[in-house]
């Protein structure tokens, strides 16, 4: 990729945000509007609709009306491959472009951006598009007299709400497989990252996708995504974004009409280093990569190192070393490793944690400060927080932020037992040269997903998901369709 082709696209005039609910962009019912700001450097980037209640109930009624004429649903699934291939490839056609607008909403550095937001996003939608017409249903192996079938059918209204983050990429997850099975989505972006998806949802009508099938509302959490989890005619809610609001949304579900509720929700990862690592150097560039890149804002970070006392000094060194080498500030620049906080209230929440845990403790070995302030926009110095304790808080609640708190550890059980001491449970990791250790490790880790000599990267082919307190169901993979299909039996007597 060339700099001088993102240069230009670096202050394109940004069109006016629109809802798209049955086809068309429209305005919010009452003309509100949010002005987006970029966190790179304060400017003001464009408005977008700031939808209402009716907004969102008007969007569950054009994807309820258009999942129960089967426009979409009825389709024959190659139809609806071949509609989501053409998205894809008109995504790929504008990768760029998509980027940028993206970084300039949500400041990820673009390097990450180009790879993990239209470039996964584009490579999941063609993964469960070419998996649409690969979803069979099953004959029971029941006594001669009968034929038991079992049907896998959409499971009707999906409501998507996701976070900041990676909007594309995370966006891609749900409705690459909401869409394929049949279902009709109404998605909520997050306020502060949302320019990317409304022209992602406006390239899917231009690939053919029905009105109706697709729609988006944009808006704020408390009002559109409790809307949603509120309603009594979506069916499904998959929810990618923090605990409290998870919680919120069960809560909505419980005392409305039960609708399943998929949370993906953070994490407090545990990465593990053990002596016997086979590049120790490896170790910490990766490992800072692990927790710095996207300013830390990335759900399996592994946030919490856990070191191996024997090398503790000389592995923290290195870990600074990385640090301090990694390049923080203009997201747009190719050559940037880590771009902007999201948002002032994070900036300020990740200052917070690193107050919080000197006032306990430990004692911070670079960073902790906000750094490029003259940008206007929101930077953090990548942060490592040594003498942590497993009762700090800067060990239990996730910053979600480029801070990383420092354990040492005796011993493999003492390992163990530490890397499981949390309320969540979505990542890990473990460094070692021994293969036994390192099986013993993934079976030992309470998460949904262990890395062993690295640390991120897995891709669409496997499965993303939490345990405890980090969430249910899965994300990627063929496994991610069970939150869209529901089993029916036919009972047939012959
Ligand atoms: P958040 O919970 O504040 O917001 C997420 C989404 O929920 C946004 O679209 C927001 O508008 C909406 N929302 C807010 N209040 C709501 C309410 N009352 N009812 C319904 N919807 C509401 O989270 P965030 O700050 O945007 O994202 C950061 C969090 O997401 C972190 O905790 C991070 O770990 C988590 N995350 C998890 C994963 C994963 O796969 N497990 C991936 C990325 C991020």
């Amino acid at each position: 990729m060339d700099q001088s082709a993102i240069d230009a696209l670096r202050t394109a005039p940004v069109a006016q945000g629109k809802l798209w609910i049955n086809g068309e962009p429209v305005a919010a019912a009452d003309g509100g509007e949010m002005e987006i700001h970029s966190p790179a450097d304060g400017t003001l980037l464009t408005t977008v609709a700031r939808g209402t209640r009716h907004d969102a109930d008007r969007a569950v009624a054009a994807a309820r009306a258009a999942f129960e004429d089967g426009r979409w649903s009825a389709l024959a699934p190659t139809a609806r491959k071949k509609i989501m291939l053409r998205w894809a490839d008109l995504m790929e056609a504008e990768m760029l472009p998509l980027a940028v607008l993206g970084v300039r909403d949500n400041g990820t550095e673009i390097g990450m951006a180009l790879r993990a937001e239209p470039g996964s996003a584009i490579t999941t939608i063609r993964y469960y598009a070419e998996a649409a017409d690969k979803i069979n249903g099953e004959i029971a192996p029941t006594s001669p007299d009968v034929l038991g079938l079992i049907h896998r059918e959409p499971v009707g209204v999906v409501a998507a709400i996701i976070p900041w983050n990676f909007p594309l990429m995370i966006g891609a997850w749900k409705l690459g497989p909401a869409l394929a099975a049949g279902n009709s989505v109404v998605l909520k972006p997050s306020e502060t990252a949302s320019l990317s998806l409304l022209r992602m949802v406006e390239l899917a009508h231009e690939a053919g996708i029905p009105p109706g099938v697709l729609n988006i509302v944009t808006g704020d959490g408390a009002v559109v995504g409790d809307a949603l989890g509120r309603s009594m005619d979506v069916d499904v809610i998959v929810f990618t974004g923090s605990g409290a609001t998870g919680r919120r949304l069960l809560q909505a579900s419980a005392e409305t009409n039960l609708k399943r509720c998929y949370l993906e929700l953070g994490g407090k990862s545990a990465n593990v280093v053990f002596s016997d690592a086979p590049n120790l150097e490896e170790a910490a560039k990766v490992s800072a990569g692990g927790i710095f890149r996207n300013s830390g804002q990335v759900c399996v970070a592994g946030s919490r190192l856990l070191v191996e006392r024997a090398i503790h000094d000389e592995f923290v060194a290195m870990m600074a070393e990385a640090a301090q080498a990694m390049k923080v500030g203009d997201p747009l620049d190719l050559s940037t490793q880590s771009g902007a906080v999201n948002n002032p209230t994070q900036l300020e929440r990740n200052l917070g944690l690193v107050e919080t845990a000197q006032r306990e403790g430990g004692e911070v070995v670079t960073g902790g400060s906000a750094i490029l302030e003259e940008t206007g926009g929101t930077y953090m110095a990548p942060t490592l927080i040594t003498g942590v304790e497993e009762n700090h808080t800067i060990a239990r609640e996730e910053v979600f932020g480029p801070v990383l708190a420092v354990t040492p550890f005796d011993t493999e059980e003492e390992a163990i037992r530490l890397a499981n001491a949390s309320d969540y449970g979505l990542a890990g990791g473990t460094w070692t040269g021994d293969l036994s250790r390192a099986h013993r490790m993934i079976r030992a880790m309470k998460t949904g997903v262990v890395h062993v000599n690295t640390y991120g990267g897995p891709d669409v082919t496997v499965p993303l998901g939490g345990v405890k307190q980090s969430g249910n169901g899965h994300d990627k993979s063929l496994h991610a369709f069970d939150k869209y299909l529901d089993l029916k039996t036919a009972w047939i007597k012959l």
